[in-house]
């Protein structure tokens, strides 16, 4: 493995390192070529207590701050694993325990923390509203004790395998003059819905990620499963996704360290021409490239973790530690595929299947140009385009 410097934590990655010596590639080939859930690694993920880390220790977690789960995240992707699977039960938790009412963190955090209780899927896209979040047109109507909510949702991922799901619904027909108000955000038990009208249809994508699309047909939610106040919902989601970008970062990260370890590990031994590829400058110059990108975004990653755990604002950078730690991670993808050549392209040597897993994080959960046209507007003082 290169050396990767200054790296935090270093019991935590040590015991992930571990864990996931026992899924190997080949168990993350079958499972990609069949397009199955890798419940074993969730299940003891789980059960090693990693999926709870960011849980308070009030509540059954551990505590720990938001750069140990980056670690955590960080090594199954430098593994060559991917916590896709599993990854949103850390962050989605934390719109339960930074707005939810004492009552609703008591009834939920411990069983998550536990593993009693999944809480793995969070509803926000639909198809007509793409990455404008303020038309989305899901309504949940209230209806004395319960709402009633109608429409659909698409990508959402994981709710084939979990218990609950957070779902940004309206609650009030969009305004022109506030047009990110009145939106709620509703905690919907899956096991309760699904017998109820809800329609979850899995959509087979080019990588391995139980996502979905999901049909809302006058489903049951009880009132008091309103999360934060009514019709704030966006701003409650919008806070949530900060750790969201740190830790898809992360994964990002390890990702891109895999690709260099893949890399140089092959050029060091692959003969050519009577000598090791390695030997080429043209060889080790792109290796040493990504390195040189990957450990910059790696010090972004850091840095918007720490914003988060100072507890200030850290929107931006957040934003761009997912863009230049995605960018960094595809770059190093490509310079991996071409460094092993034809090799590259076969599936033994599961380049090919994480060279499709790192491209989503260019676009999902928030695409490379909505960053930068944050970055324009709300950093630059550029005009609004939209
Ligand atoms: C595998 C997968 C898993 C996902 N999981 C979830 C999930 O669990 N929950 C969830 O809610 N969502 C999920 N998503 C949805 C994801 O967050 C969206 O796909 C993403 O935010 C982009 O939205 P869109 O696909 O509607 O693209 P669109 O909004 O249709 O945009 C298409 C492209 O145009 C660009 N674009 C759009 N508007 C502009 C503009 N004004 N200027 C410049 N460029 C623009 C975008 O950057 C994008 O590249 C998932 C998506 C995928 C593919």
């Amino acid at each position: 493995m290169v050396e990767a410097r200054g790296e935090s934590f270093p019991e935590i990655r040590e015991s992930v390192r571990k864990l996931c010596a026992g899924f190997p590639g080949a168990y993350w080939r079958a499972r990609d070529r069949e397009r199955e859930y890798p419940t074993e690694f969730v299940q003891a993920l789980t059960r090693e207590g990693f999926l709870s880390v960011l849980i308070p220790e009030k509540c059954g977690g551990a505590g720990l701050p938001l750069s140990a789960a980056a670690a955590i995240l960080e090594e199954i992707h430098r593994s060559g694993g991917n916590a896709a699977a599993a990854h949103a039960q850390m962050y989605t938790m934390g719109t339960i325990l930074r707005h939810g009412s004492d009552a609703q963190k008591q009834k939920y955090l411990p069983a998550i923390a536990k593993g009693e209780l999944r809480l793995q899927a969070f509803a926000v896209t639909e198809p007509g509203s793409g990455t404008d979040t303020s038309r989305i047109s899901t309504a949940a109507r209230c209806d004395g004790d319960r709402y009633i909510v109608n429409g659909q949702k698409i990508w959402i991922s994981r709710a084939e395998h979990s218990d609950l799901m957070l779902l940004l619904a309206r609650t009030s027909p969009r305004d022109e003059a506030k047009p990110t108000e009145g939106m709620s955000v509703l905690l919907v038990d899956l096991r309760e819905a699904v017998k109820r009208g809800l329609t979850i249809r899995p959509i087979r994508t080019m990588i391995n990620h139980a996502t979905t699309e999901l049909f809302f047909d006058n489903v049951e939610i009880p009132r008091e499963n309103l999360i934060g106040a009514e019709g704030q919902g966006f701003r409650i989601v919008l806070d949530s996704m900060n750790p969201e970008r740190i830790l898809i970062a992360a994964e990002c990260i390890g990702d891109g360290r895999f690709f260099i370890d893949r890399a140089a590990a092959y050029a060091n031994e692959r003969q050519v021409f009577g000598r090791v590829l390695g030997e080429n400058q043209a060889v080790q110059f792109p290796i040493a490239r990504a390195y040189v990108q990957v450990s910059a975004a790696a010090e972004m990653v850091a840095k918007a973790a720490a914003l988060f755990e100072a507890g200030g604002p850290c929107g931006t950078e957040a934003k761009m530690a997912k863009l230049l730690a995605s960018e960094a991670s595809w770059a190093a993808a490509d310079m991996c595929l071409q460094i092993h050549g034809g090799m590259g392209f076969a599936e033994e040597f599961d380049i090919e299947r994480k060279f499709r897993e790192t491209r989503l994080y260019q676009i999902a959960p928030i695409s490379t140009n909505l960053i930068l046209s944050h970055i324009a507007t709300h950093v630059l003082n550029l005009p609004k385009s939209f």
